[in-house]
């Protein structure tokens, strides 16, 4: 299935209860392929509304900290865990959580993203089970396979804690380094020297 299919699919889903409380699922929206991909937690009021991720104060915040490392909205895909808002903003429980998770899966599949940003203990949770506290692994690479993994502290939690703004900045400078990295292009073939026919006579 293709990326706008699997959108129109998650649109018309009615694989838990959030369907119910809704205005609209959050597919979630950005080039495909992707280099990058950005999983939160859940569309939040704003989100719920337009129909798009990360477009209330959490997004402003998210769109200061990707300017920060030279990155636009529209060279990244964000998506979410849940792609539908939970009632009054709670936590997402396990069941729609698990429901949800086929549409990450094909998402990841189809995206491709050599490094998945991973706001948040929830998007941690899902991606990275028992991986440990986000508090302890914020900042870290964890390369998967062919993908690596940035756990970070969520947007929205250093809106409600500022001291944690200083850390996401932190992490941030730490994502351009391993993206630096991992994005530069492979380095040209070294050219093998031909052997002289002097040589070939001595062999
Ligand atoms: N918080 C999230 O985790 N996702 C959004 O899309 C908005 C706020």
């Amino acid at each position: 299935m293709e990326l706008n299919q699997l959108h129109d699919t998650i649109r018309s889903c009615k694989n838990c209860g959030l369907h119910a409380t809704r205005t609209q699922a959050v597919p979630g929206e950005g080039p495909c392929p992707a280099d990058v991909m950005i999983v939160g937690e859940a569309p939040g009021f704003n989100e719920d509304r337009q129909g798009e991720p990360f477009v209330g104060a959490a997004g402003k915040l998210l769109d200061t900290l990707l300017a920060r490392i030279s990155l636009s909205r529209s060279e990244v895909f964000i998506t979410n865990v849940l792609k539908c808002r939970p009632p009054m903003n709670r936590d997402p429980m396990p069941n729609e959580a698990e429901a949800c998770s086929p549409y990450l899966a094909r998402q990841l599949e189809l995206i491709k993203p050599k490094v998945v940003l991973i706001l948040g203990r929830h998007a941690l949770e899902r991606l990275m089970p028992g991986q440990g506290s986000i508090s302890r692994v914020h900042g870290s690479l964890i390369k998967r396979g062919d993908v690596a993994y940035v756990p970070l502290y969520h947007p929205a939690a250093a809106l409600h804690n500022g001291s944690l703004v200083a850390d996401l900045e932190h992490d941030f400078d730490l994502v351009k380094q391993y993206l630096d990295k991992l994005l530069a292009p492979p380095p040209p073939p070294v050219p093998v020297p031909k052997q002289e026919p002097e040589q070939l006579q001595l062999l």
